[in-house]
């Protein structure tokens, strides 16, 4: 069966760690059923949409946000605490590969409303393998999330590619 589609909502594609085979990541992306990849000097253009990198500062970028109408809290590594206060926002959290090898963001994963989810690499950094990340390796996020709220794959691909081109307006 082919794999459902997968948006990568945030690496860095266009670094020189990606300089040497680029095109190979991309295919292998492409081949693991990654369908868009938003890069960081993309997502600046996106009409409408907020996209943070508030690491350790959450509660406060929130608070400079709440007024904007739709706002990705990307990497999101933050408390549970201030994600409830950002979903009541009506905002969208984004997690990172982390979510394979930390214990907080697998406890993030299982409170965060699916609805409500979206999932990135921020590769080059943030490997769940060994060595560099790359978009491809979306699907182990995918997996470990799929585990953790005890669903399956194509669930969480499709309803995070659906809340990623609703919000990034793809
Ligand atoms: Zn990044």
């Amino acid at each position: 069966m082919r794999n459902p589609l997968i948006i990568d909502s945030h690496c860095h594609i266009n670094f020189p760690q990606f300089n040497s085979d680029r095109g190979d990541a991309l295919s292998r992306a492409g081949r693991s059923g990654v369908s868009e990849i938003i890069t960081s000097g993309i997502t600046t253009t996106f009409e409408g949409a907020v996209i943070l990198h508030a690491r350790d500062a959450e509660e406060k970028a929130l608070k400079i946000v709440e007024n904007c109408d739709s706002v990705v809290f990307h990497c999101y590594g933050g408390s549970i605490e201030t994600m409830n206060e950002i979903l009541d926002h009506g905002f969208y959290i984004s997690l990172a590969t982390l979510v394979c090898f930390s214990q907080h963001h697998r406890d993030l994963a299982r409170e965060v409303p699916l609805d409500r989810l979206l999932v990135e690499t921020d590769s080059p950094y943030l490997s769940p393998r060994r060595g560099r990340n790359e978009p491809a390796f979306i699907v182990d996020a995918i997996t470990t999330i799929a585990n953790i709220k005890e669903t399956n794959f194509e669930k969480i691909a499709q309803k995070t590619t659906e809340n990623a081109r609703k919000i990034f307006n793809i």
